[in-house]
């Protein structure tokens, strides 16, 4: 019945390798490239892909959607420069992996999944490997997650056509938004500091192709390719 639990201590050479090549891609933090080695990822891409869980390479995930290529991820985390002190928002849980590093990287996590199947498994893998400064919820994640705000940084992980405007509002003054902007073909990842209450400002650090943000402003968007700046 089902498959056998998975080795969580399996597939190290797997993990040196991928660290290896996150090297070659320019990733010096050494805080990011450790929480490589302790986040196994091949417990968050389904079993049958789990042979490929350590090449740079989106993988579908079901219900259309995929886990990001480790170099998005590393993209991503490098950008935002964590120290370990942070409460951070992640729209898009997804497989979850991301919402682990993010757990070794910073104080807090919360992370919000439109499809309730994808944000429960999420949820079990992060809880088996003993995370406990984690919460993940199904919902629309364009609206934020006010009971918790407001965030030093929050990490959308789908394009959409414009920044939903309860994020920007869930920013502590001097939190950092990074989100892909564009149409269903390219999007361009911004990285956006609130300076203070009213102001912003806006730095385009790549050019991607997500899956779709769907809610408010969501876009159609079904792969995904980075290409930094
Ligand atoms: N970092 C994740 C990325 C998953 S793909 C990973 O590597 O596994 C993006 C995810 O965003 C999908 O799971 C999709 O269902 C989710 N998503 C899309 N629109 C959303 C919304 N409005 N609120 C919350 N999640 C959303």
């Amino acid at each position: 019945m089902g498959h056998p639990p998975r080795d969580l201590t399996s597939q190290r050479e797997g993990r040196r390798r991928l660290i290896e090549r996150l090297r070659e891609a320019g990733v010096r933090d050494l805080a990011l490239l450790h929480a490589f080695d302790r986040v196994p990822r091949h417990l968050f891409v389904p079993a049958v892909f789990e042979a490929r869980a350590y090449a740079d390479e989106a993988l579908p995930l079901g219900h259309g959607q995929t886990i990001s290529r480790p170099t998005t991820h590393a993209l991503y985390l490098a950008s935002l420069g964590l120290k370990g002190n942070e409460k951070v928002l992640e729209v898009g849980t997804g497989s979850g992996f991301q919402t682990a590093l993010l757990a070794t990287l910073c104080r807090q996590v919360f992370s919000i999944e439109r499809v309730p199947e994808l944000a429960a498994a999420a949820r079990a893998r992060i809880e088996a490997l003993g995370f406990t400064n984690v919460a993940v919820r199904a919902g629309d994640g364009s609206y934020g997650w006010r009971k918790y705000a407001p965030f030093d940084a929050i990490l959308v992980s789908a394009g959409a056509r414009d920044v939903p405007r309860p994020l920007i509002e869930q920013l502590r003054p001097g939190g950092q938004l990074l989100i892909p902007l564009g149409d269903e073909k390219s999007q361009e990842l911004h990285r956006m500091v609130r300076t203070d209450e009213a102001s912003l400002t806006d730095e385009v650090i790549a050019k991607v192709q997500f899956v779709a943000l769907r809610g408010a402003d969501g876009v159609e968007v079904q792969t995904e390719r980075v290409t930094p700046c």
